[in-house]
């Protein structure tokens, strides 16, 4: 993916099923995370574009080190969007911070392996690259940022649908 908040659209629609058992915060970090190597190559003009870090193997590690540092990040992010307080303040628990780290890296390479021809998810098992061309760039955009309006929608309706059924 050319722009890295374009993955966030998906992770919108699985935070729109799984609500409080799945960070959106630390998923966005993960996605950082994976787009850190790119970023470089595209800065200094040396290496494999996408290389190493998307690749399955990259990830199962990237994803590691994103729920690690994403979860203190996450808590700290919360405390400054307002959303926790210092007096009661949100914890992410470990389990969903791995679940988000992990969701956001697989789901990453597996976007990115549909639309660049570089990335071969199985190395260093093989170079296949079965997903390329799936879904043309500008369906594969579109599905991005579908999924992200759907999310948001489905997000809010179940909160309303909830605070209904608890005020009743
Ligand atoms: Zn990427």
């Amino acid at each position: 993916m050319p722009f890295t908040p374009l993955h966030m659209g998906p992770g919108l629609l699985i935070k729109s099923f799984l609500h409080g058992s799945f960070s959106l915060m630390v998923f966005g970090w993960a996605q950082i995370v994976m787009d850190i190597q790119p970023l470089f190559v595209m800065l200094s003009g040396e290496g494999h574009l996408h290389g190493f870090s998307h690749t399955f193997l990259g990830a199962t590690l990237l994803g590691l080190f994103a729920a690690l540092s994403g979860k203190y990040l996450a808590e700290f992010g919360l405390l400054l969007l307002e959303i926790s307080n210092k007096e009661n303040p949100v914890k992410i628990l470990w389990w969903v911070t791995c679940l988000s780290a992990f969701i956001g890296t697989y789901s990453h390479v597996l976007l990115d392996a549909i639309m660049h021809g570089d990335v071969e998810l199985f190395y260093p098992v093989n170079t296949a690259r079965p997903l390329l061309g799936l879904l043309s760039t500008g369906d594969l955009h579109k599905f991005c940022i579908y999924s992200g309006l759907a999310g948001t929608g489905i997000y809010y309706f179940v909160l309303y649908k909830l605070n209904n059924v608890s005020q009743q």
